[in-house]
C-alpha cells in the first residue's frame, strides 16, 4: 500500500499555501502563491476572492505534483484562512458580487457609532468576546448590504451567500453552484461578532444590529470533523479540519494545554493564549475567542493580542517607500546603527487593536532629527513591532493572571534575528521557534489528521514539536523602562492625530 498523508491549505493575507505532511509532520511538498492587495482608498484593503480561489485551484493539483503524490493518498485536508474577511458571493453563478473586505480594512469606522447606539459595546463583548472594532466581520457586512440597495434585496431574497474566506473556499472546494458546502467553524465564526460565545451559534440580536440576513449565513460547525468531500480542483479529498489561522498556529505549535501560548508574526503579530474550556473575559483589552472544538468534546477557548500591522510595516518599507528590495533588508539595514536615535514608528494603519481597540488612531513617526538616517528608521519599523507585542502580553499576563515564562512564536518574520532579539529583550521572556516554521498550516494538518484517526491523539503531535532556535531577554531593565516609556507616548500621540 502506497504512503498516506495529510493536506493544509493555509490561504493568508498575503499569499496562499498548499503543503502535504507526513505521519512525523514533515513537509514533503509545497505549493505557494501571493495574491494581489487592492488598496482603493485610504483605510480600504480588499481581495479578489475569485482570484484566491483560482490559486487554490491551481496550487492543489501542484503541489501534489510536487510530492510524487495521487490525490487517493491524501487521507484529509485541512483548510485555515485570514480570519474576518468577508466574501459576498452569487449562489446560482458562484461569483463574487463584491470585492473581499479585508480584516485590516477601516472603512466601517463611521458606522461604529451607530451600531453602538443600537447595542452598547460592553453588551456586544460580553456576547461576542469582541471590542466593538473595525477588525470584524459584522460591521463589514452592515456596511456592505447598507452600500447597495440591491445587494440587500439580493441578500434577503436568498440569491447571496455571505462568509468569510474558509466558507468561501469550502463551497467551491466541494462543489460550488452544484451544491457545495456552506459551512464555518467555530474559530471563525467567533471572529464575526455575530456568533455569541455562550451559545457558539449566530445570535439573533446581533444579527439584527449588523441586518445580516441569517439564510444567507453559513452553518457552523466545530473545527475537527466531517466538512464535506473536495470535487475542485482534485475529486476525493475528506476535508475534516477548518480553522483560523491563528488558532491554527496555536494548534500546530501544540499549545493544548491551558496556560500554554504562542506568538505569530506575519502581516500582523497575533498571541494567543490557551485559558481551557472556559471562555475568559478580558479587562485588559485583548479578545475571547475560541480555540477550537472537537466534535463531542467541550470547546477549547483563547485569549488573544492582536496587533494589526506588524510585518505589514516591514512591505510598506519595501513597496510603498522603497526602503528595502526584500523583507530581509530590513535586518540589515536596522543593524547598521546600534540605536533608533531616539526616533519611533507606530503603525496604525488599521487604527489600534489591542490593547487599545483606537479605530481612529493614525500612523506617526516621532522623532525626526537631521540625524535619523534610514538605518533608525528600519531599528525603528523592527522595534515597532516588539513593542506592540509587549503592549499585548502584559494585557495578557494581567488578564489572565500569570505571568508567561517563554513564547514560542512562529510566522515570515521570525527569520528576523534582530526582530526576535528584541521580542525577547522588551517582552522579557525567552523566545522559542519550532524546526517547523509553517506552524498555520501544519496547525491546519494536525487539526484535520487527528480528526481523521491519521495521529491518534494530541500527545503525539507534542513529541512532534522540536526547538530550532531560542532568544534570551538581554537588555538593561532601565533601558527597557525608557523604550516602553517613549512607547507609550507615541501612542499618545497617534491616537491623539487621528482625532
Ligand atoms: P501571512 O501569513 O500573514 O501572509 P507570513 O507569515 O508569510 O504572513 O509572513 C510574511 C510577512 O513577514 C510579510 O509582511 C513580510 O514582509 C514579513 N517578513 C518576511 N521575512 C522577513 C524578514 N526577514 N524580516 C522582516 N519581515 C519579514
Amino acid at each position: 500500500m502506497s504512503e498516506s498523508y495529510v493536506a493544509a491549505i493555509d490561504q493568508g493575507t498575503t499569499s496562499t499555501r498548499c503543503l502535504v505532511f507526513d505521519h512525523h509532520g514533515r513537509l514533503v511538498a509545497l505549493a505557494q502563491q501571493q495574491h494581489t492587495q487592492h488598496f482603493p482608498r485610504p483605510g480600504w484593503v480588499e481581495h479578489d476572492a475569485a482570484e484566491i480561489w483560482r490559486i487554490v485551484q491551481r496550487l492543489l493539483p501542484e503541489a501534489l505534483r510536487n510530492g510524487g503524490l495521487d490525490a487517493s493518498q491524501i487521507v484529509s485536508l485541512g483548510l485555515t484562512n485570514q480570519r474576518e474577511t468577508v466574501v459576498v458571493w452569487d449562489r446560482l453563478t458562484g461569483e463574487p458580487v463584491t470585492p473581499a473586505i479585508v480584516w485590516q480594512d477601516t472603512r466601517t469606522g463611521p458606522l461604529l457609532p451607530r451600531i453602538a447606539a443600537e447595542m452598547d459595546a460592553t453588551s456586544i463583548h460580553e456576547r461576542t468576546g469582541l471590542p466593538l472594532a473595525t477588525y470584524f466581520t459584522g460591521p463589514k457586512l452592515r456596511w456592505l448590504l447598507e452600500s447597495d440597495e440591491d445587494l440587500r434585496r439580493r441578500a434577503e431574497a436568498g440569491e447571496l451567500l455571505l462568509g468569510t474566506m474558509d466558507t468561501w473556499l469550502l463551497w467551491n472546494l466541494t462543489g460550488g453552484v452544484r451544491g457545495g458546502v456552506h459551512s464555518t467553524d467555530v474559530t471563525n465564526a467567533s471572529r464575526t461578532m455575530l456568533m455569541n460565545l455562550q451559545t457558539l451559534q449566530w445570535d439573533p440580536e446581533l444579527l439584527a444590529v449588523m441586518r445580516v440576513p441569517r439564510a444567507a449565513l453559513p452553518q457552523i460547525r466545530p473545527t475537527l470533523g466531517d466538512h464535506g468531500t473536495t470535487t475542485d480542483p482534485v475529486a476525493g479529498i475528506p476535508v475534516r479540519a477548518v480553522i483560523g489561522d491563528q488558532q491554527a498556529s496555536l494548534f500546530g505549535q501544540t499549545a493544548f494545554e491551558s496556560g500554554e501560548a504562542k506568538c505569530t508574526f506575519g502581516t500582523g503579530a497575533f498571541l494567543l493564549l490557551n485559558t481551557g474550556t472556559q471562555p475568559v473575559a478580558s479587562s485588559h483589552g485583548l479578545v475571547t475567542t475560541v480555540a477550537h472544538q472537537i466534535e463531542g468534546e467541550p470547546t477549547v477557548y483563547a485569549l488573544e493580542g492582536s496587533v494589526a500591522i506588524a510585518g505589514a510595516l516591514v512591505e510598506w518599507c519595501r513597496e510603498s517607500l522603497g526602503l528595502i528590495r526584500s523583507p530581509a533588508e530590513i535586518e540589515t539595514l536596522a543593524t547598521s546603527v546600534d540605536d533608533n536615535g531616539g526616533c519611533f514608528v507606530v503603525p496604525a494603519f488599521a487604527g489600534l487593536y489591542a490593547p487599545h481597540w483606537e479605530s481612529r488612531a493614525q500612523g506617526i513617526v516621532a522623532g525626526l532629527t537631521a540625524y535619523i538616517t534610514k538605518g533608525h528608521i528600519a531599528r525603528a519599523v523592527l522595534e515597532a513591532v516588539a513593542l506592540q507585542t509587549q503592549e499585548v502580553l502584559a494585557a495578557m499576563n494581567s488578564d489572565a493572571g500569570l505571568a508567561l515564562r517563554s513564547v514560542a512564536v512562529d510566522g515570515g518574520m521570525t527569520s528576523n534575528n534582530l526582530l526576535m532579539q528584541t521580542v525577547a529583550d522588551l517582552l522579557d521572556v525567552p523566545v522559542v521557534r519550532p524546526m517547523m516554521a509553517e506552524t498555520v498550516a501544519l496547525g491546519a494538518a494536525y487539526a484535520a489528521g487527528l480528526a481523521a484517526g491519521y495521529w491518534s491523539d494530541q500527545q503525539v503531535l507534542r513529541r512532534q514539536w522540536h526547538r530550532a532556535a531560542e532568544w534570551s531577554p538581554a537588555m538593561e531593565p532601565a533601558r527597557r523602562a525608557e523604550m516602553l516609556e517613549r512607547w507609550s507616548r507615541a501612542i499618545e500621540l497617534s491616537v491623539a492625530w487621528g482625532r
